[in-house]
């Protein structure tokens, strides 16, 4: 009981006077008549969180069931603003990238939650044992592509911003509900669009992720590079004539390989790696000696590593094979969102740590602590996410907390367990209300 008092200056606090209240704060909605448990907050967004169940996985299916692979992200943008609307948020605006943005609360204080809601193709259609497009709930998990990744941290962030709603638990905060479009193609594009043209500067992100409910602080960055070496075409029947630019890249991709072997380690986010993906060369003929030749590189970058030491070791490998006049060059992405714009960006995508003692971490674990009354995992996530440029080139902090498994991001029968949905949305909940001290 002690802890009403809290809950009930909140719901002083921060209700708007525009529309009724939702939500009554009456004993009896926490469950505290009808259960033996303590009756406090956290049990609240517990009971709420496991009644509104049922309503956050027909959510995820009706994300799993309109496909939106980067690029392509309209229709379901859509589901999620006709869920924003029967949440009864605040505010909801779609920028000129095509994120969409639902806000609850108007506190001075601001912080973000993020799902992506692209996802990757479905891959080879024999690898599913049904149709990945064709949402089922079975064994008690969701199935279909985007269930992990990340389409069940969206369902996720509704039902919790219809929890803040109702229980009126925004408090001294604005918080922002983010489903960004792209990331599967350039992580992190959504995010420097909101950053540069929307002005929206958070004091943290949660990203949502799948983390297998564990809390994430960190992962390795990434980038992309290509390297290019000339050669002089002959005919093919006296290659002595020529300068075989095959044979060139491909001593400076033995020493990538080696260089691999050199590469920093971190003891938290592990080792930064090298591994060449592509390989390609022109020539005039398949009867001639190739003029040109290039490879395509990406590189994963642990703590201290950065764009520039990148390049430079390409270089160096490659003057290491004998070829100092290769050229090494980041690529841009330029591809177009689904609204037409066009936001080019560099295939850099910097590592970021948010330390363990930062104040989005330990309000995160506080919350997890709350909520699920045992001790969090702190981990970090091996792939990528928007927190590349949310912490990596903007430097605001991120914490990460998601429904799923990450071993099952773009793999075929991808499932998200229907109890990781429920805990993620009483998570984002009591994360609100430990903000707002009110947990
Ligand atoms: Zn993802």
């Amino acid at each position: 009981m002690s802890r009403m008092t809290p809950f009930c200056s909140l719901y002083r606090m921060g209700r708007r006077s525009k529309e009724p209240p939702l939500y009554s704060p009456q004993i009896k909605d926490f469950g505290g008549k009808e259960t033996n448990e303590v009756n406090t907050l956290s049990n609240g967004i517990k009971k709420r969180a496991a009644e509104r169940l049922d309503d956050t996985v027909r959510i995820l299916c009706d994300l799993v069931r309109t496909p939106s692979f980067s690029g392509n992200e309209r229709n379901v943008i859509e589901v999620i603003r006709r869920e924003m609307e029967a949440a009864r948020f605040d505010e909801i605006r779609v920028d000129g990238l095509g994120n969409i943005i639902g806000r609850i609360g108007s506190g001075s204080r601001v912080v973000a939650f993020d799902a992506h809601i692209d996802t990757v193709q479905a891959g080879a259609r024999g690898l599913w044992s049904f149709d990945p497009f064709t949402p089922k709930v079975e064994d008690g998990k969701v199935w279909g592509r985007g269930s992990v990744d990340q389409k069940g941290g969206m369902a996720a962030m509704i039902s919790a911003g219809r929890m803040l709603n109702e229980l009126d638990m925004a408090g001294d905060f604005t918080f922002l509900f983010v489903g960004s479009v792209m990331e599967e193609d350039c992580d992190g594009l959504c995010w420097q669009y909101l950053i540069r043209e929307e002005n929206i500067r958070p004091e943290f992100v949660v990203v949502t992720e799948p983390t297998d409910l564990k809390i994430h602080r960190g992962q390795r960055g990434r980038m992309e590079m290509e390297v290019k070496i000339g050669g002089r075409s002959c005919h093919g029947s006296a290659p002595e004539r020529g300068d075989n630019a095959i044979y060139k890249i491909s001593r400076i991709a033995l020493e990538i390989e080696k260089l691999n072997e050199r590469l920093a380690f971190d003891p938290f986010l592990g080792k930064g790696t090298v591994t060449v993906t592509q390989a390609t060369s022109s020539s005039p003929s398949l009867c001639a000696v190739p003029d040109a030749a290039a490879l395509w590189i990406d590189r994963r970058l642990t703590t201290g590593e950065t764009k520039e030491i990148a390049v430079r070791e390409i270089q160096d490998a490659a003057a290491r094979a004998g070829y100092s006049d290769a050229t090494v060059a980041v690529p841009m992405y330029e591809e177009t969102a689904y609204t037409g714009l066009k936001y080019p960006t560099e295939k850099y995508y910097p590592t970021w740590t948010t330390p363990a003692d930062a104040p989005s971490v330990t309000a995160a674990v506080n919350a997890f602590k709350k909520i699920f009354t045992r001790e969090p995992v702190v981990d970090k996530w091996t792939f990528s996410t928007n927190g590349v440029a949310i912490s990596g080139l903007h430097k605001i902090p991120c914490v990460g907390f998601g429904p799923g498994n990450e071993v099952f991001a773009h793999a075929p029968n991808e499932a998200c367990p229907v109890e990781h949905l429920r805990d993620a949305s009483a998570f984002y909940a009591a994360l609100a209300a430990q903000l707002n001290g009110a947990l």
